[in-house]
């Protein structure tokens, strides 16, 4: 539905965006997913008109819209400070925009309560918005943008400035609204958890470029680089020795994990026989007492951090460059075990991801 061909965005010589290629399906909620500077938000201002690329195409249902003003592309955004007018009330704030369609007042009555009932709003609409919580206001800020009845709603980290527990709350609302309207959403964020339990897809961004577009399982599980690998979460990084290649696999010697089978992601290539292997920490297992596993380790804790629910540990293992991550549980005790104590770790070579190598950036 979105197609965003080549699009590029210069300021100056600085390069904002450098040659993106993107396709957006109908009815998806998307994330643009990044660190920050790495321009997302340029790139979501100019599906909204807001930035003009500096070359490229963006087309919206088959329509070229690269230089439409903002006003005539079917879409709308939410802002991250909402940019509603406190002195007005909710009612008003929502019917802001309509003023401009002059549909008749009935009409805009029904406008507005069927925006405010889609964010479980109605019988607020008399509320000054100075008087609402920050959940509250968001809401009225997505009214205001559903009202519009747009084909696309573009949220530039629409929950970045609610508290942790208010923002997880609205992240599970924002998901059954885009279920519930069945437009596409675009969102942009650099919380990995955000885009991973919203979207239907993502697309992963790093100095103008995209570097992987998928599902959130598949890029969690498969990333392609080691980049993407580590803005997704921690991830355990090891230099192995590539052993032999064949179509779509390859079989690597990876310290002391020994010798490991992996699918070859797109893109791959061997720098001089080495490649970059990774398994995620909850793919490690601690093994209890004398449990037995066909694929184990042994190490000492270097280092343990306590979450509640899970605790981090830090394991050196001998012969290994850098200690290893895992999580843990906490209903064996894994939050009790003393720095220094020695333990036995169970892998599954299956769960190991090769990584290509990271393309190298120019801004200029
Ligand atoms: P953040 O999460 O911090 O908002 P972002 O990924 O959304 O970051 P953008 O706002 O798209 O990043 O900016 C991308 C790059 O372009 C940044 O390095 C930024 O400094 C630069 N940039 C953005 N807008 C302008 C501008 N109007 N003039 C000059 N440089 C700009």
């Amino acid at each position: 539905m979105i197609a965003i061909e080549n699009v590029s965005k210069y300021y100056g010589i600085y390069k904002a965006l450098d040659d993106v290629s993107l396709q957006i399906g109908e009815g998806q909620f998307f994330s643009l997913l990044g660190p920050s500077g790495c321009g997302k938000t340029t790139l979501l201002r100019s599906i909204a008109g807001f930035d003009v690329p500096t070359g490229g195409e963006i087309r919206i249902d088959g329509v070229p819209c690269t230089l439409l003003p903002a006003n005539k592309r079917p879409t709308n955004m939410v802002f991250q400070n909402y940019a509603i007018f406190p002195h007005l009330d909710v009612g008003e704030n929502v019917a802001y925009g309509l003023k401009r369609l002059r549909l008749s007042a009935t009409e805009e009555r029904k406008r507005v309560s069927d925006a405010l009932d889609q964010v479980r709003l109605s019988g607020l609409d008399k509320r000054k918005a100075n008087e609402l919580s920050g959940g509250q206001r968001q809401r009225v800020a997505l009214a205001r943008a559903l009202v519009m009845r747009p084909k696309v709603l573009l949220l530039d980290e629409p929950l970045s400035a609610l508290d942790k527990k208010l923002r997880e709350q609205m992240q599970v609302e924002l998901r059954t609204l885009q279920k519930a309207v069945g437009i596409t959403f675009i969102l942009v964020t650099h919380d990995q958890y955000e885009a991973l339990a919203l979207s239907d897809r993502i697309a992963v961004m790093f100095g103008g470029r995209i570097a992987q577009v998928d599902t959130p399982k598949e890029i969690y599980q498969h990333p392609r680089t080691r980049k993407v690998a580590d803005f997704l979460g921690g991830m355990n990084f090891l230099q192995a020795k590539l052993l032999g290649e064949r179509t779509g696999n390859v079989s690597v010697e990876a310290s002391r994990f020994g010798t490991i089978n992996l699918s070859k992601p797109q893109g791959f290539a061997a720098a001089n026989g080495h490649v970059t292997v990774g398994i995620r920490p909850e793919r490690l297992r601690l093994l209890w007492d004398d449990e037995p596993a066909p694929h184990q380790l042994r190490g000492r804790v270097e280092n343990r951090a306590y979450f509640g629910e899970v605790t981090y540990l830090t394991i050196g293992v001998d012969g290994l460059e850098q200690p290893l991550s895992m999580v843990e549980t906490n209903n064996y005790g894994a939050d009790d075990l003393p720095i220094g104590a020695e333990i036995r770790l169970a892998y599954d070579p299956d769960a190991f991801v090769l990584l290509a190598e990271d393309e190298a950036v120019s801004r200029v």
